[in-house]
Parts: C-alpha cells; structure tokens; sequence
C-alpha cells in the first residue's frame, strides 16, 4: 500500500485487512447473539490452533503480560516451587510474576543466545519437587527457541505442570500443545495470532484445570481468577449470554476472523510457511555478512530475526531502513540492546514482503556505507522462497 511502511518488528504485525474490517463493525452488546456465537467460535478455534483439543480456552482482555499473569495466579500457591529455564527477558517477566504469587523459583540459565540442553533440563526438573516449569517458546529478546516438545515430556514424566509463555510463538512457531504435554500455553492478539493489541488468550489443560480446582488458597488476583472466567468461558461456548468482566467486543470479533483464517491455512502449512520464511531471512542475513544472536541455527525462531550489527554500524541503520519502507525493531536484552536488532516474520507476513524487508535492509546498509554485494540478500531469500 503507497505511502505506508512494512511492519516487520516482533509484535504488533500486519494484519490482515478482514481482521481490521471486523474491528471497524459497530460494537455490539457483549450478550447480543451474534457476539455470543463469535466468542463461542473463536473459543472452539482456539483449541485446533493451539493443537489441544481437550483444552481449556480463556480469551481476556489485557496484553500477553496479563496473560501470564493469569498462568501464574491460577496455578501457583504460596511456597511452590518453579522451575524457570531462562532464555533472556521474557523468561525473567515469567520468574517475577511467579514469585509475585508467592512461588520459590530456580532459573535453569544458557548461555545469552543459547539454550540449556534437554539433559540439563531433565537433571534441574529432578533437583526439587517443581510444580510448575516455565518456558518461553521464543525469547523476543534473543530469538531464541526453546525444545518445548521434550522439555514439557520430561515434565510431565517429574508430574510437573509446564507453562510456555508462546507470545512469540503460538500460530507461528510448531506448537503442539496436548501431544507435547504442554499444561498451559499462553498468547496475546498482537503476534502471530493476527489481531491488534488487547487479548491475553491461553489455553489450559486437563492437568492445569485439575491443579486449580485442586487449590488450597483463594488466587490472589481478582481479575486474573479462572474461578471468575471458567463459567463465562463455558457459557460462551455453550452459546448462552454471560457476564464477569466487559469483553473487548470488536477484538474477539476480530480473533474470530483470524483464527478462521489461520484453520484455513491449516496448522501443519501454516509452521512450514514460518520455517521457510525465516530460513530465508536468515539466509539473506548471513549473505550480507550479518551474525545473529542465536548461537546455532538450531536454537533459533522462526518467528523473528535477531541480526547483529556488522562492525562499524550501529542503530542508526534502522532509520535508513524505515525511510526504505520497512519498520524494524532495535535491541531488547538488556546485555546487548545496541549490538543487534530484530525482524519479527509472522502471521500474514508473505515471501513479498520477506524480500521487500531484504531489500529495504540493503538499502540502509548502503546509506551507512557497509561494503557489501549489494543484491547478495535478495538473492540468497529469493533461492529459498521459489520450489
Ligand atoms: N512474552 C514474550 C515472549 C513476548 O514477546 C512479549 C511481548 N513482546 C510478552 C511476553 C509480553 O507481552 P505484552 O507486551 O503483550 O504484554
């Protein structure tokens, strides 16, 4: 669209025009029978995106902070003990807001840009009687991917709840939640999910739900408390008016015609469709010379590009590729905000606009005067895009 520039940071994204015409109907009363049929479709869709069809779906209004807000409230009682394999800034939200509820938290720590490995995992989940295991799917802060898959096995195996913080993750990366036994699985609107700001959105499992219900103590969040949420959750998807809280209207709406539109895709083409992205833009990348924060591209996102600096360029290149179309993030992780920055590729992001953000990027390391092939990015993007 003329006149306006690529969002390619990790969240907010682009969305898709269909999900910004449903923000823009008028607001409808939240017991009105549409608006109950759209909240109880967008709850049942919830559980074939997050891949947990025996889940449990909660889709409140607040951001992703809220969301694992109400993870730690439901499940941790004072004096439990949490397991938090730390893989930069998110990880370290997560530990403050279990211990916020009173839990005692260990953090299983890599090195920055790495990620422990599943043995170191298996041996801290056997050191102490953990309720819960936290993890971020993907650190936003380093782009780094956790094995979610056999860290949450291994969990459940020690009777371990395990929590993913998948805000970077969920409809983006793979992610499955009942095969890998992954209890609760957090999101908000703005990622990969596909719709502006606003909505936390989890979905809890059996276990979860039953480690709840089997609370000693009162949760000591009121507006967090599924004891306030479950009915209203349960009512909607029972096509039935209810009410706790006000419903962010036109954003459920709008949830609702972007997880119809990820089930379109279908799951299985929709994490295909990231991986190939991403090797792309890394591949574009490592042609110009740039290193990433990952260590290996094994540990790396596939929602989000976390590119370091080449010698002798700093933050200011990321004005250049904003005046080339394309907004980009700057550094986060508090050890190395201004050695790198960050591409976010999720949700409607398509190979257009991949090579159009390669692009825009050439053209700000020309403007900084970096000595490179200029075309070597596209071209490397482009050998990965075409069958
Ligand atoms: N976790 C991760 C992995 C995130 O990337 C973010 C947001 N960037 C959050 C949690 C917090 O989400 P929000 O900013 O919506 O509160």
């Amino acid at each position: 669209m003329k006149g306006r520039k690529l969002l390619m940071i990790p969240g907010p994204i682009e969305f898709d025009p269909a999900v910004i015409e449903a923000m823009g109907e008028a607001t409808t009363s939240h017991v009105a029978p549409d608006f109950i049929d759209a909240f109880g479709q967008a709850l049942e869709r919830m559980r074939h995106v997050w891949l947990s069809p025996d889940g449990q779906p909660f889709a409140i209004a607040g951001s992703g902070t809220l969301a694992m807000d109400i993870a730690a409230a439901n499940l941790v009682e004072p004096g439990d003990r949490a397991l938090v394999v730390n893989t930069g800034y998110f990880s370290d939200r997560m530990a403050d807001v279990l211990e916020r509820y009173g839990a005692q938290v260990d953090h299983l720590r890599a090195p920055l840009g790495d990620r422990p490995s599943t043995g170191e995992v298996a041996a801290a989940l056997g050191q102490a009687d953990y309720k819960v295991m936290a993890i971020t799917h993907v650190d936003t802060s380093t782009a780094v991917l956790a094995d979610v898959e056999k860290w949450a096995r291994l969990s459940r195996e020690h009777g371990t709840l395990t929590i993913v913080d998948g805000v970077c993750s969920v409809a983006g990366e793979e992610l499955r939640q009942k095969d890998w036994a992954v209890d609760v699985a957090l999101t908000a609107s703005q990622k990969a999910v596909g719709v502006p700001p606003g909505l936390a959105l989890l979905v809890a499992g059996p276990e979860a739900m039953a480690a709840f219900h089997r609370r000693r103590h009162p949760v000591a969040n009121y507006y967090a408390d599924w004891t306030n949420w479950l009915p209203i959750m349960e009512a909607y998807e029972a096509r039935r008016p209810a009410y706790f809280g006000t419903p962010a209207v036109n954003l459920i709406a709008a949830l609702n015609v972007s997880l119809g539109q990820i089930l379109g895709e279908g799951m299985d083409a929709r994490f295909e469709r990231h991986s190939r992205m991403s090797r792309a833009i890394k591949a574009a990348v490592s042609a110009l010379g740039l290193g990433q924060v990952p260590v290996r591209d094994e540990v790396a996102a596939h929602t989000l590009t976390a590119p370091r600096y080449p010698a002798g360029v700093d933050s200011s290149l990321l004005g250049h590729v904003n005046a080339a179309g394309a907004i980009l993030a700057g550094g986060l992780h508090p050890h190395i905000k201004t050695e790198y920055f960050r591409i976010g590729h999720m949700g409607v992001t398509n190979f257009g606009d991949v090579l159009a953000t390669i692009g825009a990027l050439e053209q700000g390391l020309m403007a900084v005067d970096y000595d490179f092939e200029p075309g070597a990015g596209l071209a490397a993007a482009q050998a990965l895009l075409v069958d």
